[in-house]
Formats: structure tokens, sequence, C-alpha cells
């Protein structure tokens, strides 16, 4: 075990229990008060300047030290999910249908433990900034807080983030160059028709007819229009009309999720999804409205900084811990938005493996402690690496 890994280990036990305190008390998007006032209190203590109210409820801690120029930003989420908690734990959520069941309170906890080693020992030369982010579950903390303007008042060159991921073993350190998470968007199609006595459909324009000849129209765009050796999901999750047997109701509406692996797959999904509605309400002389929203963008891995993380995280758990090019996932991060801007990577550490694993977002998952020093460590280790001291070379 390396002196760093040590180090932190001693003082888990520590942030274990802050963690436990952040469980017992969740918060949802954008109300982390008590959670960013805990942040902010101990980044204080610790001797960084602290930024509150970061797009709401975030929080940046700024550590300079010597003379160096580069800037490094890491990034964890403090939110929780309205979930009923059942996970049996002493230190399970006291507020009821309030619940840290996706590990933001570990993320939490193992930066301020990093945040703590590197005010006390930590060899850097140049520019930390820790950023504390709200609303990652679909609020979108991450752009709030960048149209708060975190990256002008906060100049980072790299931007990193680590989320835990359960069914992987405890501990293992999961890279990707490139694209690592699905873009994901929503859309409300609404049918105008003509409605009319369900015996004479030739005097009414049926938005049903269409509504079924769009949702079959629909499937041809991944199985069409995509290269078939990329990812893209097109979902028709809901689609209501009418109400009774002999009546052609006059509107239809349709409820569509759209994901996509690559930034360009992205746009000719929305592009065929918008021709192919428009010419099929046309077909069956009914008009169409969508309502377009976007949500979390495709999150991709800058290439220079994955390598860079692949040889902190190997020199820290060994090559035997280290996944360095895991498979992407169809699930969605704002962190995205993050690296739209900033070059940086997105890690993933095990939550541990084998039977009665429980996944994220499920009322019996917990973070698993033990990666509070592991966590951690990565952090201090990849702060020290990327802000390397003047006379010392990076590895
Ligand atoms: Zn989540
Ligand atoms: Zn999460």
């Amino acid at each position: 075990m390396t002196y760093l890994m040590q180090a932190l280990q001693a003082r888990a036990g520590e942030f274990i229990s802050l963690r436990r305190d952040i469980h017992r008390h969740p918060e949802l998007a954008f109300e982390e008060h008590r959670t960013a006032a805990l942040v902010a209190g101990k980044l204080e203590d610790w001797g960084y300047a602290v930024e509150r109210s970061v797009g709401g409820t975030g929080v940046v801690g700024t550590l300079r030290r010597g003379q160096g120029t580069r800037r490094l930003g890491i990034r964890a989420d403090m939110d929780a999910l309205p979930i009923d908690e059942a996970s049996g734990t002493a230190w399970s959520s006291v507020n009821r249908g309030v619940m840290h069941a996706c590990g933001h309170d570990g993320h939490t906890a193992m930066l301020l433990a990093a945040a703590r080693h590197l005010a006390a020992e930590g060899r850097f030369d140049g520019t930390l900034h820790l950023i504390f982010q709200p609303a990652e579950e679909g609020g979108g903390g991450a752009l709030r807080m960048m149209d708060d303007g975190l990256f002008e008042r906060f100049p980072c060159d790299a931007v990193y983030a680590m989320h835990n991921m359960p069914g992987i073993e405890q501990g293992r350190i999961v890279l990707r160059e490139g694209a690592a998470m699905a873009s994901s968007d929503y859309a409300t199609v609404t049918l105008h028709g003509i409605g009319g006595h369900g015996a004479m459909p030739h005097r009414a324009a049926d938005p049903i007819v269409a509504a079924a000849g769009i949702v079959m129209a629909l499937q041809s765009i991944v199985a069409r229009n995509i290269d078939p050796l990329q990812a893209a999901v097109v979902t028709v999750g809901a689609l209501h009309a009418g109400k009774a047997n002999n009546v052609i109701p006059a509107s239809a509406t349709l409820e569509l999720s759209v994901r996509a692996l690559d930034r360009e797959v992205r746009q000719t999904l929305e592009r065929r999804i918008r021709a192919l509605v428009a010419a099929q309400a046309e077909s069956y002389g009914v008009s169409a409205h969508i309502e377009w929203r976007p949500g979390y963008a495709v999150l991709v891995n800058t290439p220079a900084e994955t390598a860079f993380a692949r040889e902190v995280a190997t020199e820290l758990v060994g090559a035997d811990r280290v996944t360095l090019q895991g498979p992407p996932l169809t699930g969605s991060e704002d962190f995205a938005f993050m690296l739209e801007r900033v070059p940086g990577s997105y890690l993933l550490i095990g939550n541990g493996a084998g039977d009665g694993v429980c996944m994220v977002h499920n009322p019996g998952y917990d973070f698993n402690d033990h990666n509070i020093a592991v966590g951690s460590a990565l952090w201090v280790l990849l702060a020290e690496r990327f802000l390397v001291p003047a006379g010392e070379t990076r590895s």
C-alpha cells in the first residue's frame, strides 16, 4: 500500500462518519442547503477560498499554491433522489421520501477527504478548484453553475469527476476515452385532426391512425438512418388519444425518449424525427406540433486527460484494478456539459460486485464506505500529478 493510501486510510473513519451524516440528511436538487453549508464550512476550516451559491446551492473551494499557472477542477455532486429509503442501515434517511440512492453523499465525502489532505500536506503547484455541484439528477445543476460563470470565475485547464458503480468490484477504477454516456432528449408530439362519429370516418381526420403510422415510421430511423455500428434509442413511451369506441378524437399525443452516444447521431435523430412526424401527419391529413426538450448532452471524455487519469489510477491501485476502456453507458450525466467546455474525464469506481449488489436508484442501495480512502487518494494523486511542482517532471 502506498504512503498516500495509508494516509487517507488512516483518516477514512472521520469521512465515513461525515458520509453517513450526509446520507442521513439527504436533500433534493437545488435544496442542498445543509449539505452545501457543511461542505463550505469544512473547506473554509482547511484554508480554502470558498464561493457559495454558485448556480443555486453550488459551492467552489479554491486552493492556490506556488507560482504554477495550471488549474485543475474536480467535481462532486451533492443531491439526493425522491425515493423512500429501505436500505436498513443505521444511517438511513431521516427526510421521508428523500434518499441518497445514487451515492452522491459518497462522492461529496471522497472529495472532502481529498480536500483536507491536499490542504494539510498536498505537494502541488498551481490552482485547485473543487466544485460541489447541486442537482445532477435531472436538474442540470452543472449547467446552472456554468450559467453562473463557473469557468469564467474559476478557469480550469482540465476537469474530472467520479461516480460509483454497483456491479463492479469495490475500488476498481473504470475509464473510457470518447463517448461514455448517452445524451437524453424528450419530445411531445401533439396531433390535431378533426373529431367525429366513429361510424363516419370520412367526415373526420383521425389522429389515432396518424399516431399509429408515426409510431411505426419512427422505428425506421434507428434501422435505416443510423450507422449500424452506432447506438441510438427512439422510444415512444406514451400514446394518449380518445375515450370512447364510437368517437374519433380531435387530438392525440405521443411522448418520446431519444438517446444517442454520438453528437452527430443525436442531431440526426432530431432531424429525422421532425421530418417523419411532419410528413406522416400531412399524409394522414392532420397537423403536428413537436415540443422538443433537450436533456443532457453526450458525455465525451477527451483522450489526453483520460490517458492521464489512467496513469494516475494505475500508479495508485495497480494495473489489475484498472479497466482502461470500459463499455459506454446508456444513462445520462450532466457533467457532459462541463466536458463540452473543458477537456477532462469522467471515471467510475466500483461499488462492489457479487450477490446482493444493489443498483443505484434502488431503495436498498448504499454507498460503499471502503471507497472513501481509494477515491480520495485518487483525487489527491491526480491533483499532485496534474499540478506538479516546478523542478519535478510530470510522470
Ligand atoms: Zn443517479
Ligand atoms: Zn449519480
